[in-house]
């Protein structure tokens, strides 16, 4: 077991502030350490993952790396560089970008709904792709009702797990990206596994377990059901 991970102090790209990120070991749960068949020190790993919790802006590091990723895109685009996520978001050029966040990107929501061209969405069951339920557009990646060629930039942050059929959301994704778009996105990898597993599938409108039921966040929670357990091939 590798040493325990602990708070630590420095400046967060999100926020841009002088920041404590606090550890949790506790989000992976048991129930997942075991389905994922991980050893301690990878449980550790991705506990730090998502976790290390910003004091100002509760941004996790995946969180903060999605942002960087974003963040060194626009740069690569317009060649300029900005201190923060914050900085960024206050540049008319990134403003002017028309972005999709399918299901909120943890904490880096309450900065993203302040872009005047974000078009943000969530996966709800019982809802029609394009719907607005409770004041959130409905979306289902496996078939996006934006037009071709709509978006700069799509964001998606630990949800192609859960979609029944990712191949069909990565085809979604490339009809609606504008020629030059960047699809930015976290998966979780699993590094012991050289190849991707399917867990379930889901046929004609039923799920078809192909091993044990496992779920990401609350144990059993439907949406967060976990479809497809990425491997290193990914990579
Ligand atoms: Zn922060």
């Amino acid at each position: 077991m590798g040493q325990p991970q602990t708070d630590e102090t420095c400046q967060c790209v999100v926020c841009g502030r002088e920041s404590v990120f606090r550890f949790d070991p506790t989000i992976i749960t048991p129930q997942l350490k075991e389905a994922w068949g991980i050893s301690d020190r990878l449980a550790e790993a991705f506990n730090r993952k998502e976790s290390m919790f910003c004091s100002n802006c509760g941004c996790s590091l995946r969180i903060r790396r999605l942002a960087a990723v974003l963040m060194q895109t626009f740069s690569e685009i317009s060649g300029l560089s900005c201190k923060s996520f914050a900085e960024l978001l206050e540049n008319k050029e990134f403003r002017d970008l028309k972005i999709a966040e399918i299901n909120a990107c943890g904490a880096l929501h309450s900065y993203l709904k302040d872009h005047p061209n974000l078009h943000y969405s969530e996966w709800l069951p019982h809802t029609e792709p394009g719907e607005v339920y409770a004041g959130v557009r409905c979306e289902d990646l496996q078939c996006l009702t934006y037009s071709n060629n709509f978006f700069d930039i799509i964001l998606t942050s630990e949800t192609l797990e859960h979609v029944p059929d990712p191949g069909k959301a990565w085809q979604e994704i490339f009809r609606t990206l504008k020629d030059g778009g960047y699809h930015i996105f976290t998966i979780p990898v699993l590094p012991s596994q050289p190849t991707t597993v399917k867990r379930a599938n889901l046929v004609d409108g039923k799920r078809d377990n192909l091993l044990a039921a496992a779920y990401h966040g609350a144990w059993g929670s439907e949406n967060m059901f976990v479809y497809t357990d990425f491997g290193m091939d990914l990579v």
